[in-house]
């Protein structure tokens, strides 16, 4: 598509932004869905962010996701926050509204719609949800809606322990129950669906897993790992040796960025669009 005085400008702020993949997502689907519009990194400092949002304001910028550090800092600089933004505490897209803009998170939902996608159950499983970071945060006040119960298992047990009382705050039922890493094999039988919210695993340290033991892997039915750098984790590998199934995070990132350009557009992305998509998100990988 060629670029003319009529071309909407949208973009991603974070710090570093060097390696996303978001420019693959967003620029092809403005050619796929024929929309005059182009999506470009923006690498936002800490100190001039207040500067970078009004900027944009002026500027007109059609839309932008935020990632890394600025998720939760940039919340005060909003209009407005949807309603589950403000209840994952972080957003991921900006939307323009009257006066600025309109924070929204589409990670959770996105994170959703790749399950659905993959044919992954939710609804009433049990979940073992590894870590306890911003991201696993997220993900346990997604699921408590959803879900039967919710294991958190993080290596520091504090952190587990307060998303566990605020979720089960939010769902007014025990629904998330808080557990160190090291005590995984107290988990009660079953079989379950797992979520890997660690950063372990991750591009370069491709050779570790956040639990090595197989005897845990014999409790996943299903797993998704949250890390899609490699496509292939450790711990996507020990699930399927003890025979479940196994997904990575690319797909959530896809979905991510499609509820975002469906926002900033008002369309909808169709699955064989989403598909066409992930295809071309796979080959940059
Ligand atoms: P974060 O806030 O930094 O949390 C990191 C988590 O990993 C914490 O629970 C931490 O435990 C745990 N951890 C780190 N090193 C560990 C170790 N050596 N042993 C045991 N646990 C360890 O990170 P985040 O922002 O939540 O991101 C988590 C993951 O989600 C990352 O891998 C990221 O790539 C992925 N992600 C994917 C997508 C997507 O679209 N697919 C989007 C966003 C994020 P402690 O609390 O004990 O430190």
């Amino acid at each position: 598509m060629q670029i003319n005085g009529r071309t909407k400008t949208c973009g991603l702020i974070g710090n570093p932004v060097e390696h996303t993949l978001s420019p693959v997502i967003h620029n092809n689907l403005a050619e796929l869905t024929g929309i005059n519009m182009v999506y470009v990194p923006f690498k936002v400092e800490n100190e001039v962010l207040s500067e970078a949002i009004k900027g944009a304001q002026a500027l007109e910028i059609g839309g932008l996701n935020v990632t890394v550090p600025h998720k939760e800092r940039v919340m005060p600089y909003l209009k407005e926050i949807d309603a589950l933004a403000g209840k994952i505490g972080a957003v991921n897209t900006l939307v323009p509204c009257e006066g600025g803009y309109k924070g929204y998170n589409t990670d959770m939902p996105g994170l959703y719609r790749a399950m659905l996608s993959d044919g992954i159950r939710v609804d009433g499983e049990n979940v073992i949800l590894l870590g306890a970071g911003g991201v696993a945060r997220a993900v346990a006040v997604m699921l408590a809606e959803k879900v039967e119960k919710i294991y958190i298992l993080n290596r520091t047990v504090e952190k587990a322990e307060a998303i566990a009382q605020e979720v089960n705050g939010y769902a007014d039922r025990e629904v998330a129950v808080a557990m160190a890493l090291s005590e995984y094999d107290k988990l009660p039988a079953g079989k379950y669906l797992a979520v890997q919210a660690t950063n372990i695993g991750m591009y370069p340290k491709t050779e570790e897993a956040v639990v090595e033991d197989k005897a845990f892997y014999e409790k996943i039915h299903t797993a998704y790992d949250l890390i899609y750098n490699p496509a292939d984790t450790r711990f996507m590998q020990l699930v399927k040796e003890a025979g479940g199934s196994a997904f990575n995070g690319l797909k959530m990132l896809l979905y991510q960025g499609i509820i975002a350009y469906e926002l900033w557009n008002n369309i909808s992305i169709s699955e064989v669009q989403a598909e066409e998509i992930y295809t071309r998100l796979k080959e940059k990988l």
